[in-house]
């Protein structure tokens, strides 16, 4: 058992969205007095601080003012910009500052799996916790893609491993994390927004490996430039031979054995490759055997909004990718499609430059149907290369994309942008897609 470091200790919990919420339930259960703190007050935050007044967990917001208080420890959501005055203050009182994964770890006995990269974490998360359950162990996949680490901590069901998607914005502010695997799928330009350049955002996901020892293990894509690594590397790529774990011929190659075809899984193309390679490699270091693995594999089901199939209509298929919330995923999205595309694609600035695009945007794309904040950036970008409209809302969208659309076209959603400036998120997104795709007649 770890030590109880929370005991008695006034702790600030910085932003009330579910990891800031889950962080404070595991505080208090742990006998710390909380205040969760949130620049903001609407009906969901109200809500939930009425049901955590309940648990002798207050809430102040700015609206309502923030008491004075001297904090012993302040416990940072993934949402939360560390810049922002509310974790400055804290930083100016010399009042230590953790992240909501940092804590959970500190009362995690359980060996993790963590699972990072730009693109393909959840599906990763999903497909290891499944491999590792085929094999007998008893896991759950939890942290960035849904259920908070801290849940599971603080829950009373038992497990003997964590399988655990961990964001650069929760690596942030760890200490002494360590996962026993630390799986890093790829690096591509995301999160502009908040970081200053591409380094900053590099920095920040490299710290996963930093408190690894020799006993532990890094599975890795070699086209990352990655720090000295201290745990046993184990290498992925469907693009290059001489990895440990290779895409050849269709088939997901194990130390130059092939394992399994691609195509008697549910996913495709070599994107979703390397997710699965780093499952086997994950699997493999756990001795989960080859016929419980290929089960595995073989019976998961891709999640919603990634290359889903919503609709086929007038012979033109819709495909929502609302979860393309960058460059790569929509490049990766559009790799996958073998019949022209009248893609939508735009949503809030993250800071990406469009333009390297336009060579596979030429290739792939007849028409561009551009929303949100960057339609402006987008049409620059591409117009000069491919016919491009901009649509005034999301169903002038899907209704301008059906006209486009001949068929044998296909109609692909994979904006390539975070969704906040129209949606609540990119499942709102991709929910209200196949909604209006649904009633197109
Ligand atoms: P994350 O949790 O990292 O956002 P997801 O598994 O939810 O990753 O997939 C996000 C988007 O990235 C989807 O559009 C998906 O098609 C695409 N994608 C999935 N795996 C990869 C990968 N290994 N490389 C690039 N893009 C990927």
């Amino acid at each position: 058992m770890k030590e109880n470091f929370v005991d008695g200790k006034q702790v600030a919990v910085l932003g009330l969205g579910e990891s800031g919420r889950a962080a404070a339930e595991l505080l208090a259960r742990k006998g710390a007095n909380v205040i969760i703190r949130d620049n903001y007050l609407n009906e969901r935050i109200d809500q939930m601080a009425k049901k955590l007044e309940v648990r002798g967990i207050r809430v102040e917001t700015q609206q309502s003012g923030f008491t004075p208080c001297r904090f012993d420890l302040g416990v940072l959501s993934p949402g939360i910009d560390p810049s922002v005055p509310l974790v400055k203050q804290l930083k100016r009182e010399n009042v230590p500052v953790i992240g909501e994964l940092e804590l959970a770890y500190r009362f995690c006995d359980t060996p993790i799996v963590a699972i990072t990269g730009t693109n393909g974490k959840s599906t990763t998360t999903e497909l290891v916790a499944a491999a590792l359950t085929a094999g007998g162990l008893k896991t759950t996949a939890c942290g960035n893609i849904g259920v908070p680490f801290s849940d599971v901590v603080r829950g009373e069901e038992f497990y003997n491993m964590v399988t655990l998607e961990v964001s650069s914005f929760q690596l942030e502010a760890i200490e002494k994390f360590r996962p026993q695997v630390a799986v890093y799928l790829n690096f591509t330009p995301d999160h502009l927004d908040r970081y200053k350049s591409m380094e900053e955002y590099r920095q920040a996901k490299v710290r996963i490996f930093m408190n690894q020892s020799k006993d532990d293990f890094a599975v890795v894509n070699p086209d990352c430039e990655l720090p000295a690594l201290t745990a046993k590397k184990i290498t992925i790529s469907a693009y290059h031979g001489g990895a440990d774990y290779t895409f050849e011929d269709g088939f997901l190659c194990a130390h130059g054995e092939r394992v399994l075809a691609q195509e008697l899984t549910n996913l495709r193309g070599p994107h979703n490759a390397e997710n699965q390679l780093a499952t086997l490699a994950v699997a493999d270091i756990y001795g989960v055997s080859r016929q419980d693995m290929i089960g595995a594999l073989r019976a998961y089901r891709p999640l919603p909004h990634r290359c889903e199939l919503v609709r086929e209509f007038d012979g033109v298929i819709y495909v929502n990718d609302s979860k393309a919330t960058n460059i790569d995923a929509l490049e990766k999205a559009l790799l996958g499609q073998t019949r022209p595309v009248v893609l939508i694609a735009g949503g809030k600035d993250k800071g990406f430059d469009f333009a390297p695009m336009k060579t596979l945007i030429a290739k792939k794309v007849k028409d561009v149907v551009a929303i949100g904040e960057v339609q402006n950036k987008i049409v620059q970008s591409w117009g000069q290369y491919v016919r491009c409209h901009r649509a005034a809302d999301f169903a002038e969208a899907v209704n301008m994309s059906r006209r486009l659309a001949k068929a044998g076209d296909t109609v692909l959603l994979s904006p390539g942008c975070s969704s906040y400036d129209m949606f609540k998120n990119f499942e709102d997104r991709g929910q209200q897609f196949r909604e209006l795709v649904a009633k197109l007649a």
